[in-house]
């Protein structure tokens, strides 16, 4: 690498991916780069694979996917060691991050077959004489493309969801995380050496294209908005279905009898772990007028205590430090106050926690994902103004309401798919809840019985159990039969509810 390389940018350098630290510019890894030959070529034996992976059956694919859960609990500390080397994320960042993945691969594997697997339906009046029988069945090979910001979990979820439904996958990577992604693949294939069931393929965007276009049957995509649009694009060249996990604008609302510290403490949390980086960070705080004061000070004491370089790691991807630049200089011109942080916040490849008070609306900081350790706190007459203005975004992830009475009623309004009560970010801990937003942010889930479904076709199945007495689906019925059927409706749904 040259002199003049900028630390964390990815590099290609004679059909090698090298991956680099971006707070120290040393090299964390190097996989090969696919070409398009490359990826359709991956996705056929990936068909092949197909074949195997779905004839263990259920019970197969839960002993091998507990086998990978149990490696990767073994080796936890290697993987948060690599991830922290290549992200640049904090180590127990990292572990915690390897932690969540464990959960929901636990959860897939344990859950497919109930979820997915076949069982009878009621009978219903119009076809008596036929049972009915409902399965779900895999797609046959997933694509998976990811992003940097939670290169373990982000790709584990869908990855444990599809594999337990019985799909084969091809993987794609971010660019700026390519080793972790290939850690994940490898010990895979430790534990099922047989086929490749899960196998990763490196490169740019132009990579995830070309998988996008590879003869896969299905593909999950977590990034930002921007490429979720070009990924549908692609895909719907051929018709394959999508599930886009994308970018988001998180609020958090305090109510009046919210308990403030714990809704700083969590604020802070939810801003600033990952140093911003993550799709379901809190962005926005709404705190009504009652609670703001003491809300403000609460926040600004827990987040001046973190330390660049400690808990706040570097912004992983380079040219997001001119976007957060971009957003707190733009609040601070629209009339804005930095009550932490601030102008001269972002030193690269660090930003230093940022808190923003007196933000207009239409700011990029409040408008735009800023994918930071920056936190706008508005102050609002009551809930309803807090809702209002949390929801008044093309996004749509996760959120948070800290309060007591109405809390649950609050969390019910948001216009998102998660929302944590008296909590930030929590949603994601636990492997049976559905994880996915609404508009921009995307749609379809991952995770949860939802989350399997998504990796799976219904398969809608009846079966004659004997004659028909009134037949009503097929030419041979006479007009008495049908007016018996009439009959027998009547006396099922004719009285008024
Ligand atoms: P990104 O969109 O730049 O890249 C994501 C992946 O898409 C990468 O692997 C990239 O190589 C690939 N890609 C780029 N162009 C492509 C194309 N034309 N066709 C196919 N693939 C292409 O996103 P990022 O910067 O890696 O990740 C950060 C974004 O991800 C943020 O917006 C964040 O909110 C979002 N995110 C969302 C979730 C979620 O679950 N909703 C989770 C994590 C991150």
């Amino acid at each position: 690498m040259t002199a003049t390389h900028v630390p964390g940018l990815p590099v290609i350098d004679d059909g090698w991916l090298i991956s680099t630290n971006p707070a120290t510019g040393e090299e964390a890894g190097r996989v090969p780069v696919a070409d398009e030959k490359a990826v359709i070529a991956a996705v056929e034996r990936a068909k092949e694979a197909a074949v195997w992976w779905q004839g263990l059956g259920f019970d197969g694919r839960k002993t091998r996917l507990l086998r990978w859960r149990t490696l990767i609990v073994q080796r936890i500390e290697e993987l948060a060691e690599l991830v922290h080397r290549e992200s640049g994320k904090p180590l127990a960042d990292g572990t915690i991050e390897a932690v969540a993945a464990v959960e929901h691969l636990d959860w897939a594997a344990r859950h497919a077959k109930k979820v997915l697997g076949p069982r009878r339906v009621r009978t219903r009046i119009l076809v008596a004489e036929h049972s009915g029988h409902l399965e779900y069945q895999p797609y046959g090979v997933v694509g998976v493309i990811g992003p940097w910001n939670y290169p373990i979990v982000t790709p584990v979820g869908p990855i444990s969801g599809a594999l337990a439904a019985g799909n084969t996958i091809v993987f794609k990577p971010s660019e700026y995380t390519p080793v972790t992604g290939q850690w994940l693949a490898d010990t895979f294939a430790e534990v099922v050496p047989e086929h490749p069931v899960l196998q990763a393929v490196h490169g740019l965007g132009d990579v995830g294209g070309a998988l996008c276009r590879a003869g896969v049957n299905k593909v999950a995509f977590t990034g930002s908005t921007a490429t979720a649009k070009k990924v549908m694009a692609a895909c719907a060249e051929n018709l394959v279905p999508v599930v886009l996990e994308a970018g988001g604008k998180d609020a958090l609302i305090v109510d009046a009898d919210a308990d403030v510290t714990a809704a700083a403490e969590a604020a802070v949390w939810g801003a600033m772990t990952n140093a911003g980086q993550t799709c379901i960070g809190i962005e926005r705080v709404y705190a009504v007028e009652g609670v703001y004061d003491r809300f403000v000070e609460a926040v600004v004491a827990k987040a001046g205590k973190l330390r660049t370089g400690e808990e706040i790691g570097p912004i992983t991807m380079p040219r997001q430090l001119d976007i957060i630049r971009d957003h707190i200089e733009d609040a601070l011109a629209k009339g804005g106050r930095a009550v932490l942080g601030g102008a001269g916040a972002v030193q690269a490849p660090f930003v230093s926690p940022t808190v923003l008070v007196d933000v207009p609306e239409d700011s990029s900081e409040i408008r735009e994902e800023t994918f930071g350790p920056t936190l706008t706190i508005t102050k609002v007459r009551d809930a309803d103004e807090a809702v209002r203005k949390a929801n008044d975004t093309p996004y749509g992830l996760g959120g948070s309401v800290f309060g007591k009475k109405n809390a649950i009623r609050i969390a019910r309004r948001l216009r998102s798919g998660m929302v944590a009560v008296n909590g930030t970010l929590t949603f994601v801990g636990m492997g049976n809840l559905p994880f996915g937003g609404v508009g921009e942010s995307g749609f379809g889930r991952i995770h949860g019985e939802d989350g399997l479904r998504e990796f799976a076709r219904a398969k809608a199945i009846t079966v004659r159990r004997g004659p028909s007495l009134l037949p009503a689906m097929t030419f041979e019925r006479t007009p008495a039969q049908v007016q018996q059927i009439v009959k027998a409706l009547r006396l099922l749904y004719g009285r008024k509810p």
